[in-house]
């Protein structure tokens, strides 16, 4: 879709902190942050829901993936995640650390530095 911020994103039309690419999902730092290192996990092909993404436990697995790392990188057990898909019509999965506390979440380049290094590391 031409006019969709994600898919924008997916083409590099966009600039955005990615911590993570594969060949069908993509993670980034979301713009307005709830918390440190607040991603976004989508599929890189257009879906309206994460519902109607056919290879969605692929999809889980990064996720799961990017909530590993981030309990990593800020040294916090709860991470949240949520699935709404109101705000952007391309399916996404919030994924974000619980406190507020436990760093900038303003500071995007340390954060997803943090959260690429940790998911270096993830066996
Ligand atoms: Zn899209």
């Amino acid at each position: 879709m031409t006019d969709c911020i994600f898919c924008k994103i997916v083409a590099k039309e966009i600039p955005a902190e990615i911590v993570y690419e594969d060949d069908n999902f993509l993670a980034f730092l979301d713009i307005n942050p709830r918390s440190p290192g607040h991603c976004q996990v989508i599929p890189k092909q257009h879906f309206r829901w994460v519902w109607n993404v056919p290879n969605v436990g692929e999809y889980f697995e990064v996720a799961k993936k990017i909530a590993l790392a981030q309990q990593k990188s800020f040294n916090q057990e709860a991470i949240w995640s949520r699935i709404m898909g109101d705000e952007i019509t391309h399916a996404h999965i919030w994924i974000f650390p619980h406190a507020e506390t436990i760093g900038d979440k303003n500071d995007f380049a340390g954060n997803a530095e943090k959260i690429k290094n940790a998911l270096a590391h993830l066996k």
